[in-house]
Order: C-alpha cells, then structure tokens, then sequence
C-alpha cells in the first residue's frame, strides 16, 4: 500500500474539535471548542432569508464579494482609523483558519523560521508543519504571560521569516499591551520579517484592557498581516467567514494561495453577514459588556473551587490549574471530567510547545444559565 505524506505524522487532529465530539457522545455541557450556545444578531438572520432569495448561489469574486469587501473595509477603519481598500487590503477567507494557512504560505517557503508564543492556538503548529515552516518557539510565562524580551530578540536573530501573534490571546487570554506590540513590530523591523497576528477576539476584551491594532501601529504596513474572523464577533463560527488584510504586494500573492485553496468563501454568507458589519457601535459595546458578565458569572463558579486559574483580560478562555487533582495527565483529567462531571474543557498541554500537564481550557461562551449549570457541575471537583 502506498504510504501517505509523512509530514502528517507529526501533528495529530485537533483535540480541541475532538473534546466537542467526546462531549456530544457524554451528554456533557461543551466548554471546550470555543463557540456560543446563542443565537447571532437578528440583523444578521434577517439578511440571511433575503440572501437565500437574491443572485447569491453561484461563486463570489475569488477574494470576496466586493460588497462584502466595501462593508469590511468600512467596519475595519470605524475601529482601528487605518485606511483600507477593499480591493487592493483585502482577501476574504473561510475562517481566520484558512486565513491563518494562506497567511503562512505567503510568508514562508519550506524551511522558514516562524516565531510561535507557547502556549499558543494549536492550529499555528499543524499550519508550520503543513507550510513547511520550522517553529521558534518563546514561551508566555504563567500567571502574567509575559514574554521575555531577550529571548524574543534571540529567535528573531536565529533567522526567523514571521512571527504569529494572537491578540487577544487563545487560550491565555492575554492581552498584548501597546509597548509589546512596538517592541515585537521593532525587532520584526529590525530582522526584517514578517508579523501575522490573528485576531478575532478584538472585541472581546476586559476593561480596563483594550486592543491595539498591532496594523495601525507606525511601520506595520509594510510587514503586518492580520488574519481575522467574523465568527466570534457575530457568534456565526459555523458561517466560516473570515480574512487576510495586508499591505498591496502581500495580498497580491495572498490571493493566489486562497484561490487554490478553496476559491472563495461561501456567496450567500458574505451577503448576509454585511448586516452584521454594519451593527452601530451600540452592538460591539454591548458585545463586550455581555463577556464579560460572562466572564465574572464562570469565574465566581471557579472561586467556589479553590482551585488557581487564569484572570482572562480579553478573549473567553480560562486555564484551571488542575495540578492538584491527582490525575496523571491532564488529557486524563480532561477525559474524566466529560464522564463524571459532565462538562468538557481542552486539555492544556495541547497549547504548550513546553511538557505542560497543569492546566484544562475552558470556554465561557455561553448563556448565563449554561454557565451556572457548568459550574455547579465543577464544584463537585472541590471535593475530590
Ligand atoms: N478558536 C476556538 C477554540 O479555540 C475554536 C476554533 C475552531 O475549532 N475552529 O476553541
């Protein structure tokens, strides 16, 4: 029999999509996979019946129906004050997951160096594999997932081509302060490579957190890629809608990854999701203030505990520390938890280059009263 590539032997499927899966089996509450238990803007589902009625079945333009272009365009500057022009800035994705790929094959031919922060979203070490890119990694260290700036300098200096920054960050829920960003957007000057961040959790930060747009910052236009994604800013994450914005000669070639990839995003979506693009302001506010309501309710749950977990400053992931439980491994603890308890979390060593056993991912994207169910759920695990 014919073997298949051996690049695949190095990376394994998702464990994040394989949690959701086990919990779907277990009957258990899902605060694995990180997607919402409600429903998008009804803007959004209204446009989506008038989209299935209209001229929008057949492809979109390759890079993005130029309408949807012109309302993401619009919605970016609204946000960030950079100009950008829908049709030389923008290349439309299915999810910040292919852009994150077509981002990466622009940059990288095989053998390039790429900067990952460790723990990072495991989709970033399945992209290098499947680029051929080598990954540099520089860890975040618990509990303030800080990076040190020297070892930083270190890896750039070892040649690196790009570096991937997630902002706000999956699964620390750091936010990278603006001092960060010059000093990753200065040594990237400096070495001359290439900064990816992927950034859909833009809106969802913590006061007094806020985001910085790593591509308004002075310098990034000439090297800043930014990957992005509607799902979580409009809860549509099955709609698989997203994007690389970048400078001309970046998108240029950008374009000509994705169109082989997969030609384009799905027609109808882009139509409808323009409704969502062109939410007021009021929407984005109330985006955040509802998070982070979330954030407080699960957190309260997790005190009750006792046992230590990360503060998140943006973005609806909490690491519990789980080192005191007993268990082996945490895929183990992970494993137990779906049966037993009934509520499914990520184990953490599937986001750390580092052997990392301590932590399990939780999400808390989901309704208050999912929420308390799941947490009164966890609480059994105080008495273990
Ligand atoms: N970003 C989400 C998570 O980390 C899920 C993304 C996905 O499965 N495509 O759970």
């Amino acid at each position: 029999m014919p073997a298949t590539a051996a690049r695949l032997s190095h990376f394994t499927e998702s464990v994040i999509r394989a949690m959701t899966r086990l919990c779907n089996q277990h009957g258990a509450i899902n605060l694995s996979q990180g997607f919402p238990d409600f429903d998008p803007p009804e803007e959004i589902l209204a446009a989506l019946e008038r989209a299935t009625r209209g001229p929008f079945h057949q492809y979109a333009v390759t890079w993005g129906a130029p309408r949807f272009r012109q309302a993401l365009a619009e919605k970016i500057t609204r946000f960030s004050g950079v100009p950008v022009n829908p049709d030389e800035n923008l290349v439309v994705t299915c999810g910040s997951t292919e852009a994150m790929m077509c981002a990466m094959m622009t940059c990288c031919d095989p053998g390039d160096k790429v900067i990952v922060f460790s723990p990072f979203y495991e989709n970033y070490g399945a992209d290098a594999i499947l680029s051929g890119a080598q990954p540099v990694y520089v860890p975040l260290r618990a509990p303030s997932f800080e990076f040190d700036p020297d070892e930083l300098a270190r890896a750039f200096a070892s040649g690196a081509k790009a570096i991937i920054v997630c902002n706000p960050s999956n699964p620390t829920g750091k936010v990278f302060t603006r001092a960060e960003l010059r000093l990753i957007l200065e040594l990237a000057e400096k070495h001359d490579a290439f900064v990816i961040t992927d950034e859909p959790y833009e809106h969802i930060v913590h006061a007094p957190h806020e985001h910085v747009y790593m591509h308004a910052l002075p310098g990034a236009a000439e090297r800043v890629i930014v990957c992005n994604s509607l799902s979580k800013t409009y809860s549509i994450t099955g709609w698989r809608l997203g994007y690389v914005q970048a400078a001309p000669r970046i998108i240029h070639q950008a374009r000509k990854v994705h169109d082989f990839l997969t030609v384009g995003a799905a027609a109808p979506l882009q139509e409808a999701a323009i409704a969502g693009l062109q939410l007021p302001d009021s929407y984005y506010a109330g985006l955040r203030a509802g998070y982070t309501a979330k954030r407080d309710v699960f957190l309260s749950h997790l005190r009750h505990i006792g046992l230590p977990f990360t503060e998140p400053q943006g973005a609806y992931y909490v690491m519990l520390d789980i080192s005191a439980l007993g268990f082996t491994t945490d895929t183990e603890a992970a494993e137990w938890m779906v049966r037993e308890i009934g509520v499914g979390g990520v184990p953490g060593s599937s986001f750390f280059r580092e052997p990392e056993q301590r932590f399990i991912r939780f999400h808390f994207a989901k309704k208050e009263e999912t929420l308390h169910a799941a947490g009164e759920k966890l609480t059994q695990l105080a008495r273990r």
